[in-house]
């Protein structure tokens, strides 16, 4: 910088501290504080992104929060959307089903599991009886994957805080989970779906069962075998937890 730039710039500087005196650099000082207090607060909360998306994160019903997400462009998979399948059911159910994503029927209605898969869930649940009006369905992620390719671990993760969030609101006591994706998708574990099956883990406080995806049985029936023991162990601990 030239002897006179810093002349004139010092000239200037010291008009303003005869006219404003030395608020002006106190008060400078206190914005910077400001500024870094919130950008702490964003940190708090994990990043500026979570920051902006408080509203649907405020939401205090489910009809809010599908209304304020519908439109999510976060991931890719919103490109290939015809609809954004939320989840169905009882806003205030015990359990909750969860798969893998959206096909073809469900992004062509907007529902979960209203294909092939789910006439399947339909009576998987009714055998164990419950009623699909009683549960609610959802899915790991809200939009179709192309082609119904397996969705990507991090488009599961940019979609989870919305499941987070329907699970807060609906306070389940009891999660069944369909398929090695979605069971992955939530608990974060590399175990087999074989290993996982008959046990009882966590997510978000509430139990969670694993069980094949229905899409699965409808493709190896002598898969309904094990899902049918898989299930009644669902039902028990349900039946434990609810005194029901
Ligand atoms: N498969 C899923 O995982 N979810 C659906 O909604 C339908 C099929």
């Amino acid at each position: 910088m030239s002897t006179s730039v810093k002349n004139q710039i010092i000239e200037a500087l010291k008009v303003q501290k005869e006219i404003f005196g030395d608020d002006l650099f106190e008060q400078k000082s206190r914005r910077t504080e400001i500024v870094s207090e919130k950008i702490d607060s964003y940190t708090e909360q994990e990043s500026l992104f979570s920051f902006e998306q408080e509203d649907w994160l405020r939401t205090s019903t489910l009809a809010q929060l599908e209304k304020l997400i519908c439109n999510c462009t976060s991931c890719i998979l919103h490109e290939g959307r015809n609809k954004f399948v939320f989840g169905s059911g009882n806003p205030n159910a015990e359990v909750m089903v969860i798969g893998e994503g959206p096909g073809a029927e469900e992004d062509k209605q907007g529902l979960p599991f209203v294909g092939r898969a789910g006439k399947l869930l339909t009576d998987v649940l009714k055998a164990i009886n419950f009623s699909r009006e009683e549960v609610y369905i959802a899915n790991v992620v809200k939009c179709r994957p192309p082609g119904n390719r397996t969705p990507l671990p991090g488009e599961m993760d940019t979609c989870l805080p919305y499941l987070k969030k329907q699970i807060e609101l609906i306070k389940p006591k009891l999660i069944l989970c369909l398929g090695l994706t979605a069971a992955r998708g939530i608990l974060k574990k590399r175990d087999s779906l074989t290993n996982m099956r008959g046990k009882v883990f966590e997510f978000e406080n509430i139990k969670v069962m694993v069980t094949y995806h229905t899409a699965a049985l409808l493709r190896n029936p002598h898969w309904k075998r094990g899902c049918w023991e898989d299930v009644q162990k669902f039902r028990k601990l349900y039946d434990e937890l609810t005194g029901g």
